[in-house]
């Protein structure tokens, strides 16, 4: 290779902003490439790393989280170094990154929710089901948020896997919810919780749920909660049947047969209920204070271009009781001081992970993203495997090419030495490692995977132990 950096003496340095998916999957494509010597520092806000599949993933889908084996292998790589518990933006600027690396890519994912714009969206009761997960996962930014679950029904609006792993949690028993990582003030909260009925309400119909075949199958062996479908709800129109008998409709076919199926259940007498309901779309969230009901409006589909049916309102409309409510409707991405962003896409603007300046439409030469901020809040984890790898690509093209700009500070002493000052109470990957043993061995005797901090002094404590010894 014809390059400039990526050389034993004068190594190609890069830095990943994010410890989610995407950025451990670009982390460990760079670090496997043949015959480049490469170094790579990976920078989180939290003092955790591995982002969503810590905070994300629902805590009784632990064979999930076993993804994080992989990352581990990456993080061992003597060229790789973890710096936590810094954020860029307050403690390192996007600037002085690029003086410092060849490449700076950007996988900080969708850290906020998108909004239903309704009236009584902030009505008290009203949250976001990114809260709620983040909670009930101890994300420590989230702990404090109090859930009123008194109430005999909640509604969660939106059709996607985060609406079904919110709807499942809440009618988890104590007895399933504690062998698990759930957060200890979670369990707590949600085994005491009055919650009987759980509405789960799509906009669109069944066919074009945008939930997957094995989260909708789980609905139906809860051990307490029937789940409910009316089969007058899942009568296709002649669109959405032309789609699932489609080629390549698997997902959502098997999601109308698995509906069927459900439809076709006497319930089971179980104490609680999870109710499915289509072809409603909130219109407000009503209360005096606080959530009481939801106003929905019964829909039909129409074309609405590109081959996507899209939900049209009737002038139909029904109120749900309710005491709480959990929006449900996709994440969105935050922007980053001094990087470009698209406020509408909630992404930041990008050709195939090269960041694209939106005045000139041109690629910023060393500026990249991977992951949901590159592509929006869609896919499974696995998702970004692809996703890093043709950022990485353009990465080794440009590199190949001489396109990227040379560091001004190539010392790699130079930003660890910095972070020391700008944040002395950051997180290296072996202070993660006394963290992450520090809640197995709490866990342990419980006989659960772990059992989470939900502070940031708690998970620094635990952190310098090893320094004070
Ligand atoms: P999602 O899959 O994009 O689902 C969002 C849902 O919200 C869709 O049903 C969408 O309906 C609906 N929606 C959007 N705007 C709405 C509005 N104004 N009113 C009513 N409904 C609205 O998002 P997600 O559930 O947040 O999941 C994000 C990603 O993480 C997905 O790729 C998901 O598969 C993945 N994930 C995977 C797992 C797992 O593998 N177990 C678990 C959690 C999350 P329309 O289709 O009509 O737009």
């Amino acid at each position: 290779m014809s390059v400039s950096a990526g050389t034993p003496d004068h190594p190609l340095r890069v830095v990943i902003v994010g410890s989610g998916p995407s950025g451990f999957y670009a982390a460990g494509h760079l670090l496997k490439i043949k015959d480049l010597d490469v170094e790579v520092d990976m920078i989180d806000s939290l003092p955790t790393p591995f982002g969503l599949v810590r905070a994300g993933v629902a805590p009784d889908h632990p064979k999930i989280k076993s993804v994080i084996r992989v990352y581990e292998k990456t993080a061992a790589n003597p060229s790789f170094r973890y710096f936590g518990n810094v954020l860029v933006g307050r403690d390192i600027s996007h600037g002085e990154l690029k003086d410092r690396y060849h490449a700076v890519i950007y996988a900080v994912g969708a850290q906020t929710d998108r909004q239903l714009n309704i009236p009584g969206e902030d009505l008290h009761g009203s949250f976001a089901a990114t809260e709620f997960v983040a909670w009930y996962n101890a994300h420590p930014e989230f702990c404090d948020r109090e859930f009123d679950l008194s109430c005999r029904r909640a509604v969660v609006i939106g059709n996607g896997n985060v609406a079904m792993d919110v709807a499942r949690m809440l009618v988890l028993p104590r007895a399933e919810l504690e062998t698990t990582d759930t957060a200890d003030h979670a369990i707590e909260a949600l085994s005491g919780c009055a919650i009987e009925e759980v509405v789960i309400l799509g906009r669109r119909g069944p066919a074009q749920a945008a939930f997957t075949n094995p989260e909708l199958l789980e609905l139906g062996d809860l051990t307490e909660a029937d789940v409910i479908v009316d089969p007058s709800e899942l009568e296709l129109d002649e669109h959405s049947q032309r789609a699932i008998d489609a080629a390549g409709e698997l997902t959502a076919r098997k999601n109308v047969e698995i509906l069927r199926e459900f439809a076709a259940r006497e319930p089971r007498g179980k104490p609680k209920r999870v109710v499915l309901r289509f072809l409603r779309s909130p219109v407000a969230i009503h209360g005096n204070g606080r959530v009481e009901s939801v106003e929905v409006v019964h829909n039909e589909l129409e074309h609405g271009g590109e081959g996507r049916l899209r939900a049209q309102a009737t002038g139909r409309h029904e109120t749900i009781e309710a005491g709480i409510v959990f929006r449900s409707i996709g994440y969105k991405g935050v922007p980053i001081e001094g990087v470009h962003f698209d406020d509408w896409k909630g992404t930041i603007p990008n050709e195939e992970g090269r960041i694209v300046d939106p005045e000139t439409e041109r690629s910023i030469p060393g500026e990249y993203v991977v992951g949901w901020i590159k592509r929006g809040p869609s896919g499974v984890i696995g998702t970004n495997k692809r996703d890093a790898q043709e950022t990485v690509d353009h990465v080794i093209e440009d590199l190949n090419e001489d396109r990227l700009p040379a560091p001004v500070d190539r010392d790699r002493d130079a930003l660890a030495a910095l972070i020391a000052e700008r944040a002395p109470d950051h997180v290296t990957y072996s202070g993660w490692q006394l963290i992450d043993a520090a809640e197995k061995a709490a866990g342990e005797p419980q006989g659960r995977p772990r059992v989470k901090f939900t502070r940031v002094e708690q998970m620094l404590d635990a952190a310098r132990v090893k320094t004070r010894a």
